[in-house]
């Protein structure tokens, strides 16, 4: 589903079980949304946003978001800081793709694609595509990814991703 206006980057919103996370989202479940909904107002009220990519896997979910995008109503100010709140508690460790540890260890690490496949996994609730985009790196690459040392990467990290340890847990998990 595209807004007119932009293109907002939805992983800021997505961990929804962090500290606080669970009372902030009944919040919205309470004014009568699915938080699905609730983001979709978000995004529709910023004027920063000129448009918005939106993956609807099911019927129901694009039910939700017409009904969303139908219903006339707007978030409040007051909904608007809960999800400002709700995006700052769950936002940690979320991995922007600027490629600094990329620009340390080179491209071939290929630590953002791994921090995205994970993204898909713990954060769309995507597994089975995590796993096969994963699957799809290059061998030698798998092979190593929980074997080498990051120590020297984790630093450049603006989010003090801790790397060393995704990365083992994404062999864990996809691998
Ligand atoms: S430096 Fe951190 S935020 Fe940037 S791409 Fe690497 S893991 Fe992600």
């Amino acid at each position: 589903m595209e807004s007119e206006k932009g293109k907002i980057d939805r992983r800021t919103f997505l961990k929804t079980s962090g500290m606080g996370g669970a009372a902030l989202v009944k919040s919205f479940t309470d004014s009568g949304y699915t938080l699905e909904q609730a983001k979709l107002k978000a995004v529709w009220k910023d004027t920063r946003i000129a448009a918005a990519c939106v993956s609807m896997y099911s019927l129901n979910i694009l039910k939700d978001n017409v009904a969303a995008a139908a219903d006339g109503r707007q978030l409040s100010g007051r909904e608007i800081e809960m999800m400002r709140r709700l995006a700052e508690n769950t936002c940690d460790h979320y991995c922007t793709g600027c490629m600094k540890c990329a620009s340390v260890m080179g491209s071939e690490g290929r630590i953002p694609d791994v921090m995205r496949y994970m993204m898909y996994y713990n954060g769309y609730g995507e597994k089975d595509e995590a796993r096969r985009q994963f699957m799809a790196l290059p061998e030698t690459v798998r092979n190593n990814l929980a074997l080498r040392d990051y120590s020297s990467v984790e630093p450049a990290c603006p989010h003090k991703i801790e790397i060393g340890r995704a990365m083992k847990e994404a062999v864990r998990i996809l691998g």
